[in-house]
């Protein structure tokens, strides 16, 4: 049985990336070792990370001034990070679009000296959508404006990057790093959990404008930004197995012709699925037009017992992954650069037949 994979994270990987890493799995490039018994202070690695790096520039027109950070601790520890290395005895803004703004916003509380101020929030409205944000409402004294540019749980993205004046746009960009059309010139400091859209879970990328560096003091290393620059990454033993799979996926993506063509892909994934939605009698997006994301995409009936009846078929016919989060219900597909778009076309089919078997009009 073929198996879709709609995984939210760690989610579906390229299957040519999975069978070149199987074929040099116990012998990288000659060298009689895994990339995983490599050193991370090997010309064998310095290669892997270097290129992964050149690549990830190339793929998002990342501009000279800004670094590219491998790092480890999620997404989550970002949340932590970005006040610490730019917020102390100062003020940080927030727009609430989700569970993982929730976090940010949280985590930037825990710490004494930065205040938090959310300028905006749909949480009224479930998160079915994203706020508008207006120059009017950004403070030009504060450090940042943290967004989280895709909302993998509610389904929403921001469709533009707001203007925030002189004040630095951080973006918590997990869910559509490499599936957007923003300018990385638009933001200070992007960063994303690797086990969406780029590889396995374990690698945080961060990718942060030179002037942001050494703003505040850290006095951890491992929480600072400047020392891991510094050190290219390799303060520390960095992941690298996930880095050298984030190489090839990096390499996919430019051989299937970069990001406007892997972009103009999503959205037809992406536009099947929201049609099969619009036409169902049965099936209903949560989301605001305006607000939809092109990578998670959830769906209901409106029936909690609908739900679990199309959940428990779809997973029998081999739709993984399909159950939406505990916070919306129903169901999500989560369409990342990976997965295929036959999935889709399957998914739809079978939506098709079930509303037909469950009474649809
Ligand atoms: C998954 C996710 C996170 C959490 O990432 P971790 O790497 O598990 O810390 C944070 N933000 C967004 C938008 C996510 O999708």
């Amino acid at each position: 049985m073929t198996v879709y994979n709609f995984s939210a994270g760690p989610a579906v990987l390229p299957t040519p990336v999975l069978e070149q890493a199987q074929s040099e799995f116990t012998d990288y490039q000659g060298s009689g070792m895994s990339v995983m018994e490599l050193s991370h202070r090997s010309s064998f690695f310095d290669a892997i990370i270097k290129d992964a790096k050149k690549r990830l520039r190339e793929l998002m027109n990342i501009p000279d001034n800004y670094h590219i950070l491998f790092l480890q601790g999620g997404a989550s520890l970002q949340f932590s990070m970005v006040p610490l290395n730019l917020a102390q005895n100062k003020k940080a803004l927030y727009v609430n679009t989700g569970s993982w703004s929730k976090k940010a916003i949280g985590a930037a509380k825990m710490l004494d000296n930065v205040a938090v101020e959310v300028i905006a929030s749909s949480e009224e409205d479930n998160f079915t959508y994203i706020p508008d944000i207006t120059p009017d409402m950004i403070d030009q004294d504060a450090a940042y404006l943290h967004i989280t540019t895709n909302n993998t749980i509610v389904g929403t993205a921001f469709q533009t990057i707001p203007d925030a004046g002189k004040v630095p746009i951080v973006a918590d960009m997990s869910s559509n790093i490499l599936a957007n059309d923003y300018n990385v010139e638009d933001f200070g400091i992007i960063y994303a959990g690797a086990q969406k859209n780029i590889g396995p879970a374990g690698l945080t990328v961060v990718i942060i404008r030179d002037d942001l560096l050494g703003l505040c003091e850290v006095n951890e290393p491992m929480l600072d930004y400047k020392i891991h620059t510094e050190a290219n990454s390799l303060y520390n033993t960095p992941p690298t197995f996930a880095i050298y799979i984030a190489q090839l996926v990096f390499k996919w993506l430019q051989d299937l012709g970069g990001l406007p063509e892997i972009l103009k892909q999503d959205q037809e994934k992406a536009q099947l699925l929201y049609d099969a939605i619009e036409k169902s009698s049965i099936f209903t997006s949560p989301v605001r037009q305006d607000s939809r994301s092109i990578t998670n995409i959830p769906f209901v009936t409106g029936d909690e017992e609908l739900d679990k009846k199309f959940n428990a078929e779809a997973l029998a016919a081999g739709f993984e992954n399909l159950k939406g989060h505990r916070s919306v219900g129903g169901m999500r597909a989560s369409l990342y650069n990976a997965f295929p778009k036959e999935g889709v076309t399957a998914l739809v089919a079978f939506m098709e037949k079930f509303e037909k078997e469950n009474g649809g009009a």
